[in-house]
C-alpha cells in the first residue's frame, strides 16, 4: 500500500511531503515495497493530498473510556477501551491501573496478559503495549482521585508478584519518593521498569534523589504534587535538572492552564514532554455520574470531579489533548512528537510504534489541516472504519 501526497510527520525532519509505503502491516522503504506489491499485483494507493499523516498516538496514562475502565479487570473492558482509543487515533495503549488492593491489581494484570494473548480479528483495536501501575505506592495526602484507603508503602515483593501476574507487561510504575521504602524500590527496580514520580508531596531534594537513583518520568506534572516556588522549587525543578526525566502533561484544557502548558513545553522542550489523556470511563459518554476506582465522579462538559470538587480523570481523548496543546500555542510537530514518539520511548516501545519509520507497525492517522479532524486511522496498515469521529 502507498499513501501519497500527504504532509507526513517525520521525527527527524518535522512535516515533509512524501509517500509512505506499507507492506505486511509495517512501514517499509520504497524499493522493498515496490517489489512486493508488484509480485502480488496492483498496488493499493491512497491519495492523501491536502492532509497531514501522523504516527498513531500512544497513550501511556489513561484509565478508561466509552463506559469501561482498565481497572474493571475484564476482557470486555479492554476490548471496549482499545476499540474506542483506536477510533480516536490512539493506536497504542499502556493503560493505568488505579490504586487498589493487591487482589484487584493481580486480576487487572492477569486480565491484561490474557487480553494481549487474544488473537481477535486485527486490526480493530489499539495495541496493548504495556501496563502503567499508578500506585498503590503513592502519598495518601496527594492521592487526588485515587482512593487513599488502598495506598501502601513501596513494596518490591508486591511489585514482583504483580509483574509475574502480568507476564512482564508492567512498563511504568508511579510512586511517591518520600514514602517508606520508595528509594530502595527505585534503586532495586529501575533497570527492570520505568519509574515515575507522582501523587507526591516531596520537595526538590527528595525528587532529585529519586531521579538520581533511577526514576526517569513524572506523572501528570503539576497535578497531585507541590507547585513551583522560588525557595521550594519542587518536582518541576528537579525534573528540569535531571535531564533524563520525561514529564507527562494532561493537556485537556481542564487539568493545566494553557499558560502553564506553554511554560512546561518551554522548560522541557519537545524532546522530553509527554502528552497523556488521563481519561476515565466517562470519556465519550457525555454528562452524568460514573464510578472511578470505587469513587463517584460527576462529569459536566470537559470537567470530571469527585464529590469534594477534586478534579478526577479527564474525559478528553489524547487526540483532543493534542488539539488543546496546539490551541495553547504548541507547534503541531512538537505536539505530535509528544503524543506519539516520546511516550513510545518512555515505555520502551519505540522499536514497534511511535513514528513512521520502516520496520515499525504501520499505525498512522490522516488529519485535516483545518481543525485537525481525523480523516482515517490505520492499524497495521488496515484502515479502520468509522474512524472520523472527532472527540
Ligand atoms: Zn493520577
Amino acid at each position: 500500500m502507498r499513501i501519497k501526497n500527504a504532509e507526513v510527520y517525520d521525527v527527524r525532519q518535522g512535516f515533509v511531503k512524501k509517500d509512505v509505503y506499507i507492506e505486511g502491516g509495517r512501514f517499509v522503504e520504497e524499493a522493498r515495497c515496490g517489489g512486493g506489491d508488484a509480485a502480488r499485483g496492483a498496488e493499493q494507493i491512497i491519495d492523501a493530498a491536502g492532509l497531514y499523516l501522523i504516527p498513531g498516538l500512544v497513550d501511556i496514562h489513561f484509565h478508561g473510556c466509552a463506559g469501561a475502565d482498565f481497572s474493571d479487570g475484564t476482557p470486555e473492558a479492554l476490548r471496549t477501551i482499545s476499540a474506542y482509543q483506536l477510533e480516536n487515533g490512539v493506536t497504542s495503549i499502556c493503560p493505568a491501573a488505579m490504586t487498589l488492593p493487591e487482589d484487584a491489581l493481580t486480576q487487572i494484570c492477569g486480565n491484561a496478559y490474557a487480553y494481549a494473548l487474544e488473537s481477535g480479528p486485527l486490526p480493530a483495536r489499539a495495541a496493548l503495549r504495556g501496563i502503567h501501575l499508578e500506585g498503590p505506592f503513592i502519598a495518601a495526602d496527594r492521592s487526588g482521585a485515587q482512593n487513599a484507603r488502598y495506598v501502601r508503602c513501596a513494596d518490591i515483593a508486591l511489585y514482583r508478584r504483580l509483574q509475574e501476574a502480568a507476564h512482564g507487561l508492567i512498563r511504568l510504575v508511579t510512586l511517591a519518593p518520600e514514602t517508606v521504602g520508595a528509594e530502595a524500590f527505585i534503586r532495586e527496580l529501575h533497570r527492570e521498569v520505568h519509574l515515575s514520580i507522582g501523587h507526591t508531596a516531596c520537595d526538590y531534594d527528595c525528587a532529585l534523589r529519586a531521579f538520581e537513583a533511577g526514576a526517569d518520568h513524572v506523572t501528570h506534572l503539576f497535578n497531585a504534587m507541590r507547585g513551583f516556588e522560588h525557595r521550594a522549587p519542587g518536582v518541576l525543578a528537579a525534573a528540569f535538572d535531571a535531564k533524563h526525566v520525561m514529564p507527562e502533561l494532561i493537556c485537556d484544557g481542564v487539568h493545566v492552564d494553557a499558560a502553564a502548558v506553554r511554560v512546561a513545553f518551554r522548560i522541557f522542550g519537545g524532546e522530553r514532554m509527554i502528552l497523556v489523556s488521563d481519561s476515565m470511563r466517562a470519556a465519550g459518554m457525555g454528562d452524568g455520574a460514573y464510578m472511578l476506582g470505587g469513587q463517584w465522579v460527576q462529569v459536566k462538559g470537559r470537567l470530571a470531579t469527585l464529590a469534594d470538587g477534586t478534579i478526577a480523570g479527564s474525559v478528553t481523548s489524547l487526540m483532543g489533548c493534542l488539539r488543546a496543546a496546539v490551541a495553547a500555542g504548541i507547534p503541531l510537530e512538537t505536539a505530535v512528537r509528544c503524543a506519539a514518539y516520546n511516550p513510545a520511548c518512555a515505555i520502551g516501545a519505540d522499536a514497534v510504534c511511535g513514528s513512521i519509520d520502516a520496520g515499525k507497525d504501520a499505525d498512522c492517522v490522516l488529519l485535516s489541516k483545518e481543525g485537525l479532524e481525523i480523516q482515517g486511522v490505520f492499524r497495521k496498515g488496515v484502515r479502520i472504519q468509522n474512524s472520523a469521529r472527532p472527540i
